[in-house]
């Protein structure tokens, strides 16, 4: 994979920052983003200092115009994009009763609709080069719900279909679309679930134990290789076998 580009998508922290170093380890360029202009930085620092390359660049997946803008960079810059790894997600959970229409649009906006808006852009490059792997995090919720979570679960089961009917649109230029569903791993988004509510979760993971990030980076890395390259519109779940 030496020598491949990829756009990893709010590669500042968590599961996105682990996939970055991943894919970097494995001799892949890495463009990583974040909402703000330094918020990968410290993941690039990262690559650099385990030998690899890479660029940290601001980027709001719900702006069509700057996703636009760096897609032309990219062009420019390295007249390729090998992969797409659409991660960036936020939640805003609430019972549905009293969500807001805002935070319903805001977690469906970026999470499903910024995964759109990379993966039409990318599919423009990858389909003159007839190649490319995109990879899609969506999540377990996506699969089995979540009181809490109408707007979360619906932005990751949104997921399902956008892979599914890429992967069709595209599988003829040998263009792979996949999506990973993680179950619950150890980021800033699960660290605030209170004692209990962990213990509850862990009686549904029969590892008895959240995932880790690498845990999710492994996964990616082999729907991204070229040993995958006969796998697409598939969904792989990560989750220490929970099954609804
Ligand atoms: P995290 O630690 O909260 O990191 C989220 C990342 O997304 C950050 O880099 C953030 O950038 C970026 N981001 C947020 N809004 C963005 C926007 N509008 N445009 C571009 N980037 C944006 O999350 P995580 O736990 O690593 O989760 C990563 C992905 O895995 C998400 O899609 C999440 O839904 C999914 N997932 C996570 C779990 C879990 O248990 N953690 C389980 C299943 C699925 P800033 O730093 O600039 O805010």
């Amino acid at each position: 994979m030496k020598g491949q580009v990829a756009l990893i998508t709010g590669a500042s922290r968590g599961i996105g920052q682990a996939i970055a170093l991943r894919l970097a380890a494995e001799g892949v360029y890495v463009v990583a983003t974040a909402t703000t202009d330094i918020g990968a930085e410290a993941t690039v620092a990262a690559i650099i200092a385990q030998g690899g390359a890479g660029k940290a660049v601001k980027l709001d997946v719900t702006n069509s115009a700057e996703v636009e803008a760096l897609f032309k960079t990219i062009t420019a810059e390295h007249g390729r994009l090998d992969i797409l790894v659409n991660n960036a997600g936020i939640t805003k959970d609430g019972l549905m009763m009293r969500m807001k229409d805002s935070d319903w649009d805001s977690v469906i906006d970026t999470n499903l609709k910024g995964s759109f808006i990379c993966l039409r852009e990318a599919s423009k490059i990858m389909t003159k080069a007839r190649y490319g792997r995109v990879v899609n995090i969506s999540s377990v919720v996506g699969e089995m719900g979540n009181p809490g979570q109408v707007n979360y679960c619906a932005s990751k089961a949104g997921i399902f279909g956008l892979t599914k009917s890429a992967a069709r649109e595209l599988a003829k230029r040998n263009i792979t679309v996949n999506a990973v569903a993680p179950g619950f791993i150890e980021t800033d988004m699960t660290a605030d679930l209170p004692e209990k509510g962990r213990e509850a979760l862990m009686q549904n993971v029969p590892m008895g134990r959240f995932g880790s990030i690498e845990d999710i980076a492994y996964a990616v890395l082999f729907l991204v290789s070229p040993h995958a390259g006969y796998i697409t519109g598939q969904v792989l779940s990560v989750n220490g076998g929970m099954y609804m």
